[in-house]
């Protein structure tokens, strides 16, 4: 529950939703499957990082928290969300342009994120791209989202009272291996410990922590197509 009036949350139904909850189901429990780990035991911080993005915070096999809220606007910066403001700003922006609300918010979902703060692209190969290049704004768009997840990674790991294993899924969360890295090292506090040569690897579930590292640091890809052909069996009782 958000801190608002219990009318907004009894009638409205305003709470946190989260999303991507097969995504962070299927790769939790593959995690678990591939280092012959008991689910019921595990704290992990699942990260969903593709043009969509939300952390989830996986105790026990069951969600306890997750980055998205009422809409998937809540969060992380993603390819075209901002992510968490200051809801102020929605108001401030509606004076300033003459703007409705619902055009403000439309542009937070639309505008934002990698595409707004670059002012290139909503696609992160082309933010590698031009950050490689020298390009400050595309540097900055990344620079701001990783901070973002290594916060959430950070809270997480403070609520679940330690956790066991992080692991990266989705478009980016998947192939760009220089983000995982600059998130990881904004995380060698926690005892994150990663392995560069591991960390180049693509296309299978990989590690990419060391031995050293406290929490085990893996890549799995996900499979949301997976988790929703079980579910509908699961469903259909078949
Ligand atoms: P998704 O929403 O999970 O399909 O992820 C889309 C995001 O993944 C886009 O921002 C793509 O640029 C990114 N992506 C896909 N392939 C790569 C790659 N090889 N390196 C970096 N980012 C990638």
């Amino acid at each position: 529950m958000y801190a608002i009036p219990q009318k907004w949350y009894k009638e409205y139904g305003v709470r946190k939703y989260g999303a991507h909850g097969t995504s962070h189901q299927f790769v939790a429990n593959e995690y678990a499957r591939l280092t012959n780990k008991d689910i019921s035991k595990l704290k992990i911080v699942t990260c969903h990082i593709g043009n969509g993005a939300s952390l989830c915070a996986v105790e026990y096999g069951r969600c306890k928290d997750t980055s998205m809220g009422l809409t998937p606007l809540e969060g992380i910066p993603m390819g075209t969300r901002s992510g968490n403001i200051d809801p102020t700003v929605v108001s401030y922006i509606c004076e300033k342009e003459g703007k409705s609300a619902k055009e403000v918010v439309n542009e937070l979902n639309k505008k934002c994120g990698y595409l707004g703060v670059s002012g290139i692209s909503n696609d992160s190969r082309d933010l590698n791209e031009a950050a490689n290049n020298g390009n400050k704004d595309a540097m900055l768009a990344l620079t701001i989202q990783e901070k973002r997840i290594a916060d959430y990674i950070g809270s997480y790991y403070v609520y679940l009272e330690g956790i066991d294993a992080i692991v990266f899924t989705a478009g980016i969360g998947e192939n760009a291996s220089e983000m995982r890295e600059r998130v990881c090292n904004r995380l060698k506090v926690l005892g994150v410990d990663i392995d560069l040569k591991l960390n180049a690897d693509r296309g299978h579930p990989f590690r990419i922590s060391t031995p050293n590292s406290k929490i085990d640091v893996w890549v799995i890809p996900t499979n949301e197509e997976l988790v929703i052909a079980r579910d509908t069996v699961k469903l259909l009782n078949i």
